[in-house]
């Protein structure tokens, strides 16, 4: 069936959430605005804010709906998310821009960010054919046992603002899939893409109750749904510090808990690399989504031996890449999402220099119309670092690149692995025995070799080690096991009492 592509948002109407399939105003009526962080002046729309009040009523209308929900075949199920892949396939170029005008990222990232939810999405749908369990053959005579997954009953969905289409994405089909009913609570920054993500939903004619969106503010709305008793499990994906006081809650609660945090991510460029992969790799893992990214590698470890060349090419990279609003074609970095991160990165920076950094290049207020009503700030690199500065130790999530040099890999690794994060890490080298043996001793949940850390596969697992998640990975093979239990089930058949 063709679908009519949405039609661009009314900047006056609120955007409301969406409880037992219908879109209501949240119940205290409170509102407020999301606007474009190219130009502060565009009002991308308002949107509701919730309270608890809200999450009561999403999780009761989820309680409901998950009782038909997980009793139907898992490939019906899995026809629903097909659909809805299906519609947001459609849709992908419009989702693009809004994604664009709403977060900020250039349009190609925006269109990258659609192309992979879209796979993803069907990639969900097709494993509801292979929803697979185990048989098992029993120590006993006349046993039959076997496991299979059931769900957990109603989750709670919680997600930042830098991929705002994947990241549920990568949230809501699975746990679909897996027979759970789920409330959606995405970042304030990007609530209308939210709304544009769940009414695919509604128009693949999901039954009413089975995705709920509650829109608000992560102290109020999302804390709610953490205390909420009849939701079962809570999937994070933010910072580690809320990420981590999150699970403590859960843990008291008894609640499943999954994260997908931050990190300080490295990459390490050794002298036999291939210099201009290696340049164009740094450039991309640094500065794609202004470095908001949540596996940014800003953390550079460079060889002494390649460390002159390899930073002056660096900067030139960097120098031609134009910084400016992510609609126009040629802007390869965009806006950070807000004021606030604006200055936090600023800081930062001076920080740094207050301690000793040299600052190679960037970090000036950019001068241009272009620049008046956004938050942008020109692509920073630094030199001389110590490990004890802010800015090497937090997660910056900006467009800053630190240099450190090392002299061997091991002092590379070491270095890689000194900080309590391990969500990513990215090494250039042609040796293979370098690469292997980076990819087995860094602590990192993604390693990419000779690639920037800026790439994703859908069915590829992801998560991180250490304080940048909790175990679980989300695409792939196990991204179900956040979202379902596994019962074991032995049966005697009575066979062996029969002569
Ligand atoms: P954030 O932690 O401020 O917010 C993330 C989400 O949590 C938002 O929806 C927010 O409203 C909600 N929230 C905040 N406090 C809460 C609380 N006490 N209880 C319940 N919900 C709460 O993060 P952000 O600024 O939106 O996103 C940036 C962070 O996300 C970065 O640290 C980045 O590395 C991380 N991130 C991680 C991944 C990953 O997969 N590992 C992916 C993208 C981003």
């Amino acid at each position: 069936m063709a679908v009519q592509p949405i039609p661009e948002p009314a900047e006056a109407q609120p955007y409301d959430n969406f409880i037992r399939g219908r879109w209501a105003a949240s119940v205290s009526g409170r509102t407020a605005e999301s606007r474009n962080p190219a130009d502060n002046r565009d009002l991308v729309g308002r949107f509701a804010l919730s309270d608890g009040r809200d999450v009561d009523a999403a999780a009761l209308a989820a309680a409901d709906a998950e009782k038909t929900w997980s009793s139907q075949p898992v490939p019906a199920r899995a026809a629903y998310l097909r659909k809805a892949a299906s519609i947001l396939e459609t849709r992908q170029e419009g989702f693009a821009r809004l994604i664009t005008r709403e977060m900020g990222k250039p349009l190609a990232e925006s269109l990258d960010e659609m192309r992979d939810t879209v796979n993803f999405a069907y990639y969900v749908a097709e494993e509801g054919r292979r929803f697979f369990g185990k048989t098992i053959p029993s120590e006993k005579p006349g046993r039959f046992c076997y496991t299979l997954r059931s769900p957990l009953g109603v989750v709670g969905l919680i997600t930042p603002w830098n991929f705002p289409v994947m990241l549920p994405a990568w949230k809501i089909f699975p746990a679909l899939l897996a027979g759970n009913a789920a409330i959606f609570k995405p970042a304030t920054e990007t609530s209308v893409v939210a709304a544009w993500l769940v009414e695919v939903f509604e128009d693949a004619k999901l039954p009413a109750g089975v995705l709920n969106l509650v829109m608000g503010r992560g102290d109020e709305a999302g804390r709610a749904l953490v205390e909420q008793p009849q939701i079962r499990a809570i999937s994070f994906t933010g910072s580690a510090a809320n990420g981590w006081s999150v699970a403590a809650r859960c843990a008291e609660l008894r609640k499943r808990v999954s994260l997908e945090l931050g990190g300080k991510n490295p990459l390490i460029v050794l002298p036999d690399a291939d210099l201009d992969l290696a340049v164009e790799g740094a450039a991309k893992s640094v500065l794609t989504a202004s470095g908001q990214m949540c596996t940014a590698a800003g953390h550079l470890l460079i060889h002494r031996d390649i460390l002159e060349e390899f930073t002056e090419r660096l900067k030139n990279r960097v120098a031609r890449m134009k910084v400016g609003p992510g609609s126009d074609p040629a802007v390869e970095v965009g806006p950070v999402i807000n004021r606030q991160q604006l200055e936090r990165i600023t800081s930062l920076v001076k920080g740094a220099q207050d301690n000793g950094a040299k600052l190679l290049s960037g970090g000036e207020a950019l001068e241009g119309p272009e620049y008046q009503a956004g938050n942008f700030i020109s692509p920073v690199i630094l030199t001389d670092i110590s490990p004890e500065m802010p800015a090497a130790r937090e997660e910056v999530f900006g467009p800053v690149a630190l240099i450190t040099p090392v002299d061997s890999l091991e002092q590379a690794i070491e270095r890689a692995n000194a900080g309590p994060y391990g969500l990513a890490a990215v090494v250039y080298t042609r040796d293979l025995a370098s690469a292997m043996r980076a990819a087995d001793r860094l602590r990192a949940g993604v390693i990419y070799i000779n690639g920037p850390s800026s790439d994703a596969e859908p069915h590829l697992p992801f998560g991180g080690a250490g304080s940048s998640g909790n175990g679980f990975r989300q695409g792939g093979p196990t991204m179900l096991d956040e979202f379902s239990e596994w019962k074991t089930v032995s049966l005697d058949s009575g066979a062996a009492a029969e002569p």
